[in-house]
């Protein structure tokens, strides 16, 4: 399945090679899905499938060696990847957020010796943003840079490191320095080489248990020019690059997960069997698949809007733009863990419930319900209702 969802950018792949990329690396993620799942542990064989077409670097710049997609691909990508496994698609789609983030706003030295082995499949990126203490905020930090003869100095906790065991590189958030205050937000990156990485914790989840999101304690020094834009100024990257494309590639995740269950439900409706258990003229049924649609055309559309508003506009600082790219997460979060709530009700228990259906629900709806908690849905709305009230004009995108 394809997303379509969206134009192309002139530099990036060909429509073909991305489909055939994805669908290669598709195949392996699909055979691996369910085991990640029950032992919680990482996907290697996918992971090493995306390495090997690529992927890793599809929003790498092709003059670095990437494949120089933008927005349009990433959703494309995602939509396929989460359709086979959210797991593997998060940790994927986490990556590219801190390799599009390296690619717009890191110092030319370290962009000239990363992005050539990012593109090259060597170094997958983990993000550290979330700290003991301040929770998820974004935009607060505890744990200070230290500075010594031109190093970095890094000593920071890390809860919840999507993928962080296996990570070869980390883009980590620090308070710019011991007597900054917790705004001062700087952005570091550094490869796991440079650094004493131990786990702190274990991994035990309802949900998205592939992405082995386990609690980190890492410490080292990298060199000055690893700071990923201005000290102290990791707002600007957040607003522009950091936050959008977390924003856009976690819908798209979850957009592609519960677009396959939709897939695989009216599949199996409109199979003889289907056909013999369930009455496709039930107006309850077809009420519920067409709640089901309306929640997937919604999301969707509003990825498509996003993506426009992050790829036309100057100045992602506009108000209304904030508001559509909290509102995507918040929206995407809730309306596909509802569809996905939504199909286990129209197949049943046998088809819906079990753990071992082929329909695979229960899996998914497991997965889809760490979508709110995924940076809290609840510190968007706050951010919004504040955004809300200064634009009095009330702009919408129509
Ligand atoms: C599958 C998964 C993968 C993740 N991967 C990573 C990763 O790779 N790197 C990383 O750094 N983090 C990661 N996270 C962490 C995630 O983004 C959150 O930061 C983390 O879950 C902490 O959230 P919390 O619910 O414990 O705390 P908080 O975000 O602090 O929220 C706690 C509760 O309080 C409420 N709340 C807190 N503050 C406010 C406020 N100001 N206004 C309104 N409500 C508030 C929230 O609604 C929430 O219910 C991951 C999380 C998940 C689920």
């Amino acid at each position: 399945m394809t997303a379509g969802a969206s134009s192309r950018s002139p530099a990036g792949p060909e429509h073909a090679d991305l489909a055939q990329r994805l669908a290669d690396v598709a195949a392996v993620i699909r055979e691996e899905a369910a085991v990640i799942d029950r032992d919680a542990t990482f996907p290697e064989n996918g992971m090493s499938a995306i390495r090997k077409q690529g992927l890793l670097g599809l929003l790498v710049p092709a003059e670095y060696g990437g494949l120089g997609g933008w927005l349009p691909e990433f959703v494309d990508a995602a939509v396929v990847l989460a359709g086979e496994c959210l797991s593997t698609a998060l940790i994927w789609a986490m990556h590219c957020q801190q390799a599009a983030t390296i690619a717009r706003h890191a110092t030319p030295r370290l962009r000239q010796d990363l992005l050539p082995r990012i593109a090259g499949g060597e170094v997958y990126i983990a993000s550290v943003t979330s700290e003991k203490g301040k929770g998820g905020h974004l935009l607060t930090a505890q744990a200070p840079l230290r500075r010594a003869g031109g190093m970095l100095e890094i000593d920071r906790d890390a809860p919840i490191v999507t993928g962080g065991q296996h990570a070869d590189g980390f883009l980590i958030t620090m308070r710019d320095d011991v007597s900054a205050p917790a705004s001062a937000v700087s952005l570091v990156y550094a490869d796991r080489a440079e650094l004493t990485v131990s786990a702190a914790g274990s991994w035990d989840p309802l949900g998205m248990r592939g992405t082995h999101s386990v609690g980190l304690r890492i410490n080292g020094q990298v060199a000055g020019h690893n700071l990923v834009g201005l000290p102290g100024e990791f707002r600007e990257v957040a607003v522009a690059t950091f936050a959008p494309v977390g924003h856009i590639g976690w819908a798209a995740c979850w957009l592609g997960a519960a677009r396959a269950a939709l897939h695989r439900v009216i599949e199996l409706l409109r199979a003889p069997a289907g056909r013999r258990q369930f009455d496709l003229r039930s107006e309850l049924l077809r009420t519920r698949l067409a709640r089901a649609r309306l929640d997937l055309d919604t999301v969707a559309a509003m990825i498509a809007q996003c993506v426009r508003d992050v790829c036309a506009a100057p100045d992602l600082e506009a108000i209304p733009v904030q508001l559509r790219l909290n509102a995507l997460k918040v929206l995407a979060a809730e309306r596909c863990f509802a569809v996905a709530d939504l199909l286990i009700e129209v197949t049943g228990l046998r088809h819906g419930y079990l753990r071992d259906a082929p329909l695979g629900l229960e899996r998914v709806f497991r997965d889809l319900r760490s979508a709110s908690l995924n940076y809290a849905n609840d510190r968007l709305l706050l951010a919004n209702g504040a955004l809300a009230l200064l634009d009095r004009g009330v702009t919408l995108a129509y």
